[in-house]
């Protein structure tokens, strides 16, 4: 029997994919009211068809519940705890939606004259003063388009000053546990990367950074907290050694949300930041959406940053300056991902200056109660406080043959997103657990005991993990062949004779 009527959403029945049928469709032209002919005479020969079929035939209602359907079979923040280390998925306020849709915003024409576009310049604006005010920067471009794209333009930001010296600088050292964008952006400028390790406690030694320092190394780029959640504590010597040396420091800000409205990495010496919009402040982001990635910078480097610059007359008007001679150019079409800014702006808003120093207490502090609830279970490499997130390793499963990767896939079993496994490399098997400041203890709990939980398998029943998770439409996945295989579109075979 086919009961396609529930569509695999009530009983766990294979979903019918093909839903069409031949002559059902969701719209109703109009009678066309130009002469079929001269259209037609329009569209060169060969580009003609007698017959266009083997297109699905749907209406409104079927495509509805088809999209509905699968959003349903996926995971969000709006549905549950996503402790993604390092992605900082806090949930995403619906007033920021609510604010990104009004008509001024939303309806907007990037080729509007400035005249008409003074709110949305206004916002823009803005948004870079308090970011910079945030970040402890001078200025700020809006620009690109995530955090990824915010590094790569900080880094030809840097380029182009040393090259405005004379000098040809061709070094960035980078730390072992960085994120991996970093060496990416860097070497994207034509930089030779250097790798600086970690001591034993997780951090930089400032006379490793003596030692790697000299006058080919353009930028130092640093993560502070890093990516093992720890606040770098020598940052300020650190910074003051790259300087004597005539190099800049880059941080990457995508894990902002431990020190805001705390401490600036500004103040810790720190020349070009860029920040995570869709982390930090609680734009939406995975599933590969628009993100942002403002970069902030010194003083010295105004002259490089992308245009247009936003700027503020002294009449209170709001202007595009294009006239920058040495600017890096543009990074992105316009003026960035503009519904992205405006969410994040709405963010910064109505948390107010109190309210983002509260979030970003909160996050530590819940970071640091899962660390505590879980340190008799799973091992601890850096055992201290931790800052936003903590990082973890399955050295103690290991031995009951469990692996980070059995654990992240039980979870899902428990109803929870896995954590970031095994990032940073430099701790093996890593489990990197961020709950970010809007999760209750009530839901930390939930998490907490399920992890326990696992612990507790892992040694008494190891068996039981290997196979899950067997709750979800989707169970475990040969992860090797799906990236290397990938089949993301469905072809019916009549498109697949003519592509
Ligand atoms: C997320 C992240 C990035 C990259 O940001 P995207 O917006 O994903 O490009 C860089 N560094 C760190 C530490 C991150 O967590």
């Amino acid at each position: 029997m086919n009961i396609t009527g529930t569509q695999g959403l009530i009983f766990n029945e294979p979903l019918l994919f093909e839903q069409g049928s031949a002559g059902r469709g969701g719209c109703t032209f109009p009678d066309c009211d130009v002469p079929e002919k001269d259209v037609i005479n329009l569209i060169p020969e060969d580009m003609l068809r007698d017959e266009v079929s083997g297109f699905p035939s749907l209406s409104e209602v079927d495509v509805v519940r088809h999209f509905t359907r699968l959003s349903q079979w996926n995971y969000a923040v709006d549905l549950g705890f996503y402790p993604l280390g390092s992605c900082t998925m806090k949930y995403n306020p619906k007033i920021n939606e609510d604010v990104a849709r009004l008509s001024g915003f939303s309806n907007i024409h990037p080729y509007q004259p400035e005249e008409l576009s003074q709110g949305a310049l206004q916002m823009m604006y803005e948004l870079g003063e308090y970011l910079s005010e945030i970040g402890g920067m001078d200025r700020v471009s809006l620009q690109p388009a995530a955090g990824a794209h915010g590094e790569l333009a900080g880094m030809m930001i840097i380029k182009a000053y040393h090259e405005s010296k004379g000098e040809n600088r061709h070094k960035v050292i980078i730390p072992d546990s960085a994120h991996g964008t970093n060496p990416a952006s860097s070497t994207l400028c034509g930089y030779k990367v250097i790798e600086l390790k970690s001591n034993g406690r997780g951090l930089l030694d400032p006379e490793a950074v003596e030692k790697a320092m000299d006058k080919d190394v353009a930028a130092f780029m640093i993560t502070n907290p890093n990516t093992l959640g720890l606040f770098e504590e020598n940052i300020l010597e650190i910074t003051e050694i790259v300087h004597r040396k005539g190099g800049l420091v880059y941080c990457d800000g995508a894990n902002l949300n431990a020190i805001m409205g705390i401490a600036r990495p500004g103040d810790m010496g720190v020349d070009v930041l860029h920040f995570n919009l869709h982390k930090t402040f609680s734009t939406p982001h995975g599933g590969g959406g628009p993100g942002a990635g403002p970069v902030g910078i010194k003083r010295e480097l105004i002259p490089f940053m992308p245009v247009p610059v936003i700027e503020k007359n002294n009449v209170g008007q709001y202007k595009l300056n294009y006239k920058f001679p040495h600017s890096i150019g543009r990074v992105k079409a316009f003026y960035g991902n503009f519904g992205i800014l405006v969410r994040a702006y709405t963010y910064i808003r109505t948390m107010g200056a109190e309210g983002l120093k509260k979030a970003s207490e909160t996050a530590v502090l819940n970071a640091n109660y899962i660390m505590s609830q879980l340190k008799d279970y799973y091992h601890l490499p850096y055992d201290r406080r931790c800052m936003h997130e903590s990082v973890f390793s399955d050295k103690i499963q290991s031995k009951y043959g469990i692996t980070t990767l059995d654990i992240a896939k039980a979870l899902i079993d428990y109803g929870f997103h896995p954590p970031t496994i095994y990032f940073p490399l430099i701790v093996k098997g890593a489990i990197m657990i961020e709950p970010t400041e809007t999760e209750s203890k009530d839901t930390m709990d939930r998490f907490i005991a399920a992890m326990k939980d696992i612990a507790v398998r892992a040694e008494k029943d190891p068996d039981s993990l290997k196979k899950s998770p067997l709750k979800p439409k989707v169970t475990r996945l040969n992860e090797t062949k799906a990236a290397r295989e990938p089949n993301l579109r469905w072809v019916n075979d009549y498109l697949l004779g003519v592509f």
